[in-house]
């Protein structure tokens, strides 16, 4: 059996501070791993010494590997980057400033070995994070839940294992705005969980001001949710209705005035513009969702064909189908 290799992908933004313990906690812990590990530190534009510490520190781990972007491009996007460098059977997406623990990466391991394509971190408690990052994120994750058809799971960050197959599959999405996590809930294949616990920040801010993270949230909605686009055919609909029961409620009672009129003139012409609106929106919804050129379909397998199609209707490349038969 030929010994596996895992990319582990680190986005790094400004983290001179943490970047030599990281590499160090990181190299340790590969060391004693039955599985051959490439580091991929992604430098998403630092104005800091980060790069020149992985350019040093690769002079003694020559398992380290850098890629730098030309300035801050975004987390998402140093993510993606980084699947797409990376070679490995497996590949971890993990934080550079050690809030995800590496320990929790056998784990990970050993659940892919058991045939899980996608293992995610799924936060059981966030030590040291403000009041206000946890409440926002645990409603958002819920709200998104509820926007979206697809599942993506709850409590999650970008701390998770996606198999070759998966990767493969990411590298021919390519979107503006990606939403790494959701990404990887769409791509499919067989899922499952690892509960950590989520650790402090040892050294440095958070790289992720209000910002980012209201970017991140809307990112996380337009790319999965067409809802708000349709919204408005909601609000019409509604006033409409109101709109028309005022004023049959009013005629009943025998009080019907101008002001009646009124309010029924208004809600009837707001209404048939918000409705408008709204079907407007739901035609845009579709050029959006076309323009995103997201593959159809994923398929994971084929039974019985001479020739290794492709996975998605998209890509040429060739793929490890794992043909059976
Ligand atoms: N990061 C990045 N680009 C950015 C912001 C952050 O690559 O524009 C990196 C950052 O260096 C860290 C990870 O993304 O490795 C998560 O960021 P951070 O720890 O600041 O987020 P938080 O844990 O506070 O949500
Ligand atoms: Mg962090």
């Amino acid at each position: 059996m030929t010994t596996k290799l895992i990319s582990i992908v680190l986005p790094v933004y400004n983290e001179h501070e943490i970047l030599p313990t990281t590499i160090q906690t990181l190299e340790d812990f590969v060391a004693g791993q039955p599985q051959d590990y490439e580091l991929i530190f992604v430098d998403d534009g630092s104005r800091d010494y980060s790069a020149t510490i992985v350019e040093h520190a690769r002079l003694k781990y020559h398992n380290l590997k850098l890629v730098q972007f030309s300035r801050n491009f975004g987390h998402q996007i140093a993510i993606t980057a980084g699947i797409r460098y990376a070679t490995g059977d497996a590949i971890v997406v993990m934080d550079a400033d050690l809030q995800d623990p590496p320990d929790v990466i056998p784990a990970m391991i050993k659940k892919w070995q058991d045939g899980y394509q996608v293992v995610y971190g799924k936060r059981r408690q966030r030590d040291g994070e403000t009041w206000f990052k946890k409440t926002s994120a645990h409603w958002f994750y819920r709200l998104l839940d509820k926007m979206t058809t697809i599942q993506i799971p709850t409590d999650t960050g970008d701390f998770r294992l996606i198999d070759r197959q998966v990767a493969e599959v990411l590298k021919t999405v390519n979107e503006d705005d990606p939403y790494v996590r959701g990404l990887v809930s769409w791509v499919g294949f067989r899922q499952t969980a690892v509960v950590y616990e989520r650790q402090e920040r040892l050294a440095g801010q958070s790289k992720y001001p209000l910002r980012k993270m209201v970017k991140l949230a809307l990112d996380g909605i337009t790319s999965f949710s067409t809802m708000p686009l349709k919204m408005a055919t909601w609000f019409g609909g509604v006033l409409v209705g109101f709109g028309s029961l005022f004023a049959l409620i009013s005629l009943l009672a025998g009080h019907a005035t101008n002001v009646t009129l009124l309010v029924f003139m208004m809600c009837l012409c707001s209404g048939a513009i918000l409705l408008t609106i709204g079907i407007l929106g739901d035609y845009l919804s579709r050029i959006f969702t076309a323009s995103r050129q997201r593959p159809l379909y994923v398929v994971a397998n084929t039974v019985g064909f001479k020739q290794t199609g492709a996975i998605t209707w998209q890509t040429t490349a060739h793929h490890d189908l794992r043909k059976r038969g």
